[in-house]
């Protein structure tokens, strides 16, 4: 059985640091859009200077430009064991787009897990990350414009995936270690019931 999971959750909710623990304990491909999107801005690449604007004003790039991305490590990618998707989808179409890519290759989403955390927290860590990483867009007014962006249009995904019954929920907050825990355990429920 193939694990597609989506880490779902706000800037700061911690799915990055979730994603690389999880990625080896169950041989998962991780895919983090953000990730390869400044990957792209890093080597000067056309789409990275068409990205790099957005991305610096703490707005969305277009979504067909994320699905593209995504769509390229899908089939370089679809003979392993499953992905974990981290900061994608972020709209609904990237959503329905992702699921119609997935069908498309006999697979579906097998859990979202949505991340709970609350915005004076998210504030505090991305804060915190901009010591530790320097991420052009880990400024406070920057911070403020992504939580309003996911409000706005990443958390109808949530939606679309509760309708297909597929949202799970977990405490965001906590140590690292019991988040991972938490995670886990929807995780291993979810490869029982399959
Ligand atoms: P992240 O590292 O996931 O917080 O993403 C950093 C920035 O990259 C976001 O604020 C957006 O500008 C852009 N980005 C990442 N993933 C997506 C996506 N799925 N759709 C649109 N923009 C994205």
């Amino acid at each position: 059985m193939k694990l597609n999971l989506i880490l779902f959750g706000p800037p700061g909710a911690g799915k990055g640091t979730q994603s690389q623990r999880l990625i080896e304990q169950y041989g998962l491909v991780h895919l983090s859009t953000g990730d390869l999107l400044r990957a792209e801005v890093k080597s000067g690449s056309a789409l990275g200077e068409q990205a790099k604007s957005l991305i610096d004003a703490g707005k969305l790039v277009p979504d067909q430009m994320v699905i593209q991305m995504i769509d390229q490590k899908l089939e370089q990618h679809s003979a392993g064991r499953g992905f974990i998707f981290d900061g994608f989808p972020r709209t609904v179409p990237q959503a329905e787009a992702l699921d119609a890519l997935l069908a498309q290759k006999g697979m579906e989403i097998s859990c979202v897990i949505r991340m709970e955390v609350d915005e004076a927290e998210l504030t505090q860590r991305l804060l915190k990350r901009a010591e530790l990483e320097g991420r052009t867009d880990d400024t406070p007014e920057k911070i403020k414009a992504r939580l309003e962006v996911y409000k706005a249009e990443t958390l109808p995904v949530a939606d679309h995936y509760h309708q297909l019954d597929r949202l799970y929920q977990v405490d965001g907050k906590g140590s690292v270690d019991e988040i991972t825990a938490r995670i886990q355990a929807v995780i291993d429920r979810v490869i029982q019931a399959a």
